[in-house]
């Protein structure tokens, strides 16, 4: 017998219409690209805009299944563009404009993108490989006539003066809940990037789990401001659970340096934020140097990679602000879990909380874990045993898009390709990327336990920890330090420091100081790179 309620499809329409009925005057604050200037707006001008949108595009000839690519910064123009284009059917593929000029030609062709959005800061950099692009029927650049610089983009329109074309007299096109929404391409940090297709219904039910308190914790009396790129998986829910509860928006643009996001902060009243360590280790930098505080914010959200120790114990001990440490990826829209305090460790204080908020946490509903060993075996949850983590859930990938690729267990779960410990209460430690850790004599030695030991040493900005080739053992493990300014911890020192914080084996057997560590496009060290650079490396002895 089916139950007997009413057909309501899951449609990401809906977020922002409740949005703009029901906190049409909550702001979406953008810092425009053109000059850093504020540009404010309603939830209610948001739709009416992503109304337009809609309207226009369908002009276009772009209706349901087509892809349109969007290479844009946070702003109240990407968002609106969002629900405009995913109102009709059709299919919001946001380009991470960090990937290589090669890699967004490849992905581009890949999707088959009809039309492009772009900010003004990529114009140059689409000009130059627009013929590898032979899909993109148009481009239209995010800005107005004023603002419009002279490209040889095809078919180039400022979008102010395209929008012009249409009002907002337009109703949603009506589709069913599983009809794709979103479409991200993984930033290849291991492998080629790979389409991950979302659909209404997913996001919809991501954004749900996500805003609940344990995990995003979004009220409609929360100021939020995602620093996470909208091009990186969603921006972790936040351009759908912020309007659907009512949240005020802070879109930070092109500046996400630590003085400009501190001037966002302070003067919007941001109360939740959320983005990759490395930006924050900008802010940090920033706020000592100037003394500055952090007087109305009380959440941030710090995922993407692990994020260290050290900066867990800064945000609260010394600013006040609650860290809540997420985990995820691409494939899981993206969030898998996140380090809140059940009531079975509420009794936890100073140093063993700490010990708590270094993990990645537990999964909302919507996110089930598997831990197995390699031939695929349940291993069990008691915080030790580490083991391939797989998931499964209604916003978890369950094939990419146009590849063949097999890529679920025969109980539907997806690997992610992390190891991780899992204990009894549920919360899930990444131990390492299968790919990044180090064997070291048949045994396994934590990238990440190391790398989060050795930033907490007062003269380390960033540390990354990679095995290199050793005669004996296999591999062992090298730590690379960027070293605050002004200062030159030596390997004695640095080995001094770690001793007796970890297994004595675990000990990297060197350590180089370097100006830069590199990153990938979304923030994350790129070890494939750093392990090419030290791979010629002969450790000590
Ligand atoms: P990519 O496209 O670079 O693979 P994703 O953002 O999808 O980008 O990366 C997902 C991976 O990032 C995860 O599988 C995990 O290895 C890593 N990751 C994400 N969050 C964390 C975290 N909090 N701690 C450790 N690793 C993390």
């Amino acid at each position: 017998m089916l139950g007997l309620m009413q057909d309501w499809p899951l449609l990401l329409h809906r977020i922002i219409d409740h949005a703009a009925i029901q906190h049409g005057t909550r702001e979406v604050v953008s810092r425009a690209v053109e000059d850093g200037t504020l540009r404010r707006r309603s939830y209610r001008e948001i739709r009416s805009r992503a109304l337009r949108v809609a309207k226009r595009l369908d002009r276009e000839g772009i209706g349901l299944g087509d892809r349109v690519a969007t290479l844009a910064w946070n702003s109240d123009r990407h968002l609106e563009l969002w629900y405009g284009i995913s109102g009709i059917g059709a299919i919001t593929h946001t380009v991470n404009p960090r990937l290589f000029p090669e890699q967004i030609a490849g992905i581009v062709s890949h999707a088959e993108d009809r039309l492009m959005f772009l900010d003004l800061t990529f114009v140059p950099m689409i000009e130059a490989i627009q013929e590898k692009l032979p899909s993109v029927a148009r481009y239209v650049v995010l800005t107005d006539a004023a603002h419009m610089p002279q490209t040889r983009l095809r078919g180039a329109v400022a979008y102010e003066d395209w929008l012009t074309e249409a009002d907002d007299d337009f109703t949603w096109r009506a589709f069913d809940e599983n009809t794709a929404a979103g479409l991200c391409y993984t930033s290849g940090t291991t492998g080629g990037p790979k389409g991950v297709l979302y659909s209404h219904r997913s996001n919809v039910l991501h954004a749900l789990a996500c805003a609940a308190p344990d995990y995003m914790g979004l009220s409609a009396r929360d100021t939020v401001m995602p620093v996470v790129p909208l091009f990186h998986a969603n921006s972790w829910s936040l351009a759908y659970s912020a309007p659907m509860t009512g949240a005020k928006l802070v879109m930070p643009g092109a500046k996400l340096d630590g003085p400009s996001l501190h001037e966002l902060l302070e003067g919007e009243g941001v109360t939740m934020t959320a983005a990759v360590p490395t930006v924050w280790l900008g802010l940090l930098q920033h706020l000592e140097a100037t003394k500055g505080e952090l007087s109305t914010l009380k959440r941030v959200v710090i995922g993407g990679s692990a994020c260290p120790r050290a900066m867990t114990e800064t945000f609260e001990r010394k600013y006040g602000v609650t860290v809540a440490h997420a985990w995820g990826m691409t494939e899981m829209s993206p969030l898998g879990s996140f380090c809140s305090v059940k009531p079975v460790y509420e009794q936890l204080s100073g140093d063993a909380l700490y010990d708590l908020k270094v993990k990645q946490g537990h999964p909302p509903f919507t996110v089930e874990f598997r831990l197995t060993d390699d031939a695929g075996r349940d291993l069990p949850w008691d915080g030790k045993t580490f083991g391939r983590l797989k998931v499964r859930g209604p916003a978890v990938a369950g094939a990419y898009y146009r590849h063949d690729e097999k890529i679920l267990d025969d109980q539907g779960f997806f690997d992610t390709g992390d190891v991780a410990t899992i204990d009894p209460a549920g919360y899930m430690q990444v131990t390492d990327r299968s790919k990044d850790v180090i064997k070291s004599g048949g045994e396994w030695i934590s990238s990440i336990d190391l790398e989060n030991l050795a930033v907490g040493h007062p003269d380390v900005a960033e540390a990354a920890v990679i095995g290199v080739a050793h005669p004996k053992w296999d591999e062992r493990p090298l730590l690379v330090i960027v070293p605050k300014p002004g200062r030159a911890p030596s390997k004695e020192e640095m080995l001094a420091f770690m001793t007796g914080k970890i297994a004595k084996w675990w000990l990297p057997d060197d350590v180089v100081l370097v100006e830069a560590i590199p990153h990938t496009a979304t923030g994350k060290i790129q070890k494939t790179r750093l392990r090419e650079m030290f791979k010629d490396y002969r450790l000590p002895g």
